[in-house]
């Protein structure tokens, strides 16, 4: 006799596909409520005993009193943040590496499930039109990827420049940077240089303006370029700064982690050429490349430069590098800062396969077709009008006469209503309302109920 955890149990399994399989088919996700009343939350009290309870009652608990309290990301009237709406056949194959309790450590462990993740990862960078031997990891999200990114740019920048104190270098980043690359700098200690742009967009005049004006310029060792802000969808000047860092031997790190995804879109992909020029690049796919959270892959130029900053060396581990052919073995937690890694990246190879390219890019030009006849929509209404022209899949408008307090209660309403969560974002310290489309399943006539509710 085994121990009673691991006794397996038909019956509550069958009950598990089946609470799984009927979500899966639900079609569309409901949006549901975010909110627990703290009465509500005090049914939890007493659930953890020394016996432990029947699992059928704590699934059905589960299912009555928890999982309708969250608004669900993947419906396609969360146009809110960034959504996310995985694939069936991600969500399907994530079950698999659940339940094969996959590991994607190391090479020795986990060389079945390194090979697919990094076919996967080397398709993105041939996209990117990186050279051969770029390669990479996925990790659990795009912070984590800017941050492990930026550890290898600056320790490259600290052994190119060795005649600058180690807490003098900085990086180029715009104003319009996600906040994961302050949170990032500032865990490493690095300053921003913070250059100004116009209309948001990070470009190459910017860069030389903000370097003539500054008393050391010569201590900038990276730029940070954002393919496709998180709030406007803004694509910085990747070929502009892309080419001057390599000119100049800087780091060139590419936020893509919402808009590197459009290197599936038919329509703009001309305007991610320059990222060719990436030491290091991050795109979600539990953003806009529809698989589950959390998952983000994270691309260097040269993998080899960031595996001398990031593996890790311990008595116990040698034995995940004696052998090291460098262009066989390959220890996924040798590339960012992790080391015990869930084989994340396999339920996006797996869609990626079996759904093929061309649903890839069908699925992400239709998020960018929406947020343009939306915008031309808002245009034709008399109440509303586009902030910017949308851009990627993020249209910014404002209500005309709406205070921010208006907002607030519309996107309110809104939610409690179920017709969508759309939430208000600052646009140069106004507050505007903001789509943020991706779920392929979101419709013009959903956009148009939505417009409705802010008539008079
Ligand atoms: C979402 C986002 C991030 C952070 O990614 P997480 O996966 O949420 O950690 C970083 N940069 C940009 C541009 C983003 O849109």
């Amino acid at each position: 006799m085994g121990h009673p955890m691991f006794e397996f149990d038909p019956e509550f399994s069958d009950a598990i596909f089946e609470y799984c399989r009927q979500r899966l088919h639900v079609d569309p996700v409901p949006l549901d409520f975010g909110s627990l009343h703290a009465n509500d939350i005090g049914s939890l009290d007493g659930l953890i005993t020394d016996e432990g309870r029947s699992p059928t009652s704590i699934l059905e608990f589960f299912e009555r009193e928890l999982a309708p309290a969250v608004v669900s990301i993947d419906s396609p009237r969360f146009l809110a943040f960034i959504p996310n709406a995985p694939t069936k056949n991600s969500l399907l194959f994530d079950m698999v590496v659940a339940c094969s309790g996959l590991n994607g450590t190391s090479w020795l462990e986990s060389a079945g499930v390194v090979v697919a993740e990094n076919q996967a990862l080397e398709f993105l960078a041939e996209r990117m039109g990186l050279p051969k031997g770029a390669g990479g990891v996925f990790v659990s999200g795009g912070s984590i990827g800017n941050l492990s990114a930026l550890a290898v740019g600056r320790d490259v920048g600290r052994a190119r420049r060795r005649d600058i104190a180690a807490h003098e270098l900085r990086f180029a980043i715009s104003e319009d940077a996600h906040s994961s690359i302050g949170n990032a700098l500032h865990i490493l200690g690095i300053e921003p240089l913070l250059v100004p742009t116009n209309d948001h967009r990070f470009t190459i005049e910017n860069l030389r303006a903000a370097l003539a004006n500054d008393p050391h310029p010569e201590t900038v060792v990276g730029i940070v370029a954002t393919a496709g802000t998180t709030n406007a969808g803004i694509i910085d000047d990747l070929e502009g700064l892309g080419s001057y860092a390599r000119e100049h031997e800087l780091w060139f790190h590419v936020d893509g982690a919402y808009g590197g995804a459009a290197i599936f879109s038919t329509t703009v992909r001309d305007e991610f050429r320059g990222l060719r020029h990436a030491d290091s690049f991050i795109v979600d796919p539990h953003k806009w490349l529809f698989g589950p959270l959390d998952c983000a892959a994270l691309v260097y130029r040269d993998p080899i430069q960031a595996r001398r900053v990031h593996t890790q060396q311990a008595g116990y581990l040698d034995v995940l590098h004696e052998g090291t052919v460098e262009s066989f073995d390959w220890n996924p937690s040798d590339f960012a800062i992790h080391l015990s890694r869930r084989a994340r990246g396999l339920p996006f190879w797996f869609s990626l396969v079996t759904n093929g390219v061309n649903a890839y890019e069908t699925a992400v030009q239709s998020s960018i077709d929406l947020a343009q006849r939306s915008a031309e929509r808002i245009n034709e209404l008399d109440f509303v009008e586009v902030v910017r022209p949308a851009s990627l899949s993020i249209v910014l408008f404002r209500r005309l006469g709406w205070t921010p307090e208006h907002y607030n209660e519309w996107s309110k309403q809104l939610l409690r209503d179920q017709v969508a969560f759309v939430t208000p974002t600052k646009w140069e310290g106004e507050t505007v309302a903001r789509f943020a489309f991706l779920h392929p399943n979101t419709t013009d006539v959903m956009v148009d109920e939505i417009l409705d509710t802010m008539r008079l």
